[in-house]
């Protein structure tokens, strides 16, 4: 079975359970199934040594982008991140722009900075033709009309972390996005959310973990880690009445074809 994490920071995973060394924690993941996973970026300071950590790792792929939540008074101008994305992002080795979005949580709605620099984001993505990874907090209405007016449907993308309604996930699917659960889907109180998760189509379905945050029942309150994606698989067949590899499968194939993947070798996870 080949199981893949559509978003995770693994420069953010405490290590300590595997010694602090992160070969040995990469040797656990891939003892677990875990055949590919994308490490997502979150600002420009910390991304070369992102890129560096993962760099041995050909199952591992990287995005690029400056988190929602970041200062404005820490980040480029939007100028000068337009130049850094496009950049960076020509790299082969990243497969999306982001993750990128509203948050509204953290940020007073509509602060212009934000929106601007999603535009950036969306901007670039367009232009690398590579897809968007969408972070959406309090601001779904707002996050769906800047991907809809700013042309989003070109370049698609993944809603991360997904915890809106039906009516959400049915205005970023009309749009060619995928969606993307998380171990949310397995907290009691997701109840309506595993009703959207029967409904979303099959080929546009991902599975991640947002590890080292959220962890999924039954880890629940730890650390997460990639290797517990699968009991977001879990939740996931038991929903739409797959079978565990099925889910994993059709999981996998999908970020193939949004991400763009070059045949991922059956050396990587047993
Ligand atoms: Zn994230």
């Amino acid at each position: 079975m080949l199981l893949s994490d559509s978003h995770c920071h693994l420069d953010r995973i405490d290590l300590t359970p595997w010694g602090g060394d992160f070969s040995v924690f990469m040797q656990a993941a891939h003892n677990a199934d875990l055949a590919w996973m994308l490490c997502v970026a979150i600002d420009l300071e910390s991304y070369p040594a992102m890129c560096e950590l993962v760099a041995p790792y050909p199952h591992v792929s990287v995005s690029v982008g400056v988190h929602p939540n970041e200062e404005p008074e820490q980040s480029p101008s939007p100028e000068k991140l337009h130049e850094q994305l496009l950049e960076l992002g020509r790299d082969s080795r990243v497969v999306a722009i982001g993750e990128t979005g509203l948050d509204y949580f953290r940020t007073e709605p509509g602060a212009t900075w934000q929106v601007e620099r999603f535009l950036t984001h969306i901007e670039v993505a367009r232009q690398l033709q590579k897809p968007l990874i969408i972070h959406t907090r309090e601001a779904r209405e707002d996050t769906l009309s800047v991907l809809e007016d700013a042309g989003a449907r070109d370049c698609c993308g993944v809603m991360h972390c997904f915890v809106e309604d039906w009516a959400t996930a049915k205005r970023a699917l009309n749009l060619g996005f995928y969606i993307s659960f998380s171990g949310v889907l397995t907290y009691k109180s997701a109840a309506e959310l595993r009703e959207v998760a029967k409904q979303v189509p099959a080929d546009r379905l991902l599975i991640e973990t947002d590890s080292p945050y959220l962890a999924p029942v039954p880890q629940r309150g730890k650390p997460n880690i990639p290797l517990y994606v699968r009991h977001v698989a879990e939740q996931l067949a038991a929903l739409r009445g797959w079978t565990l590899e099925e889910t994993a499968e059709r999981t996998l194939n999908n970020a193939r074809t949004l991400f763009k993947l070059n045949p991922i070798s059956s050396s990587t996870a047993g």
